[in-house]
């Protein structure tokens, strides 16, 4: 028997602490890279370039 309340959204399961990894900001990153090999970077608004150049292909 599967009890209902153990139940988590989909929503809660997907949404992990990510800050920007650029050195030195401690900004929320809010935009997410795929780097593949089952890497994300993440990077806010400001920073987002770096996500830009460090992904290929
Ligand atoms: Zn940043």
């Amino acid at each position: 028997m599967s009890d209902p309340t153990n139940r988590v959204p989909p929503t809660d399961i997907v949404h992990v602490e990510h800050y920007c990894e650029h050195p030195g900001c401690k900004r929320w990153g809010g935009f997410g890279f795929d780097l593949g090999r089952s890497r994300t970077a993440w990077f806010c608004g400001e920073h987002r370039d770096d996500g830009e150049r460090g992904r290929r292909g």
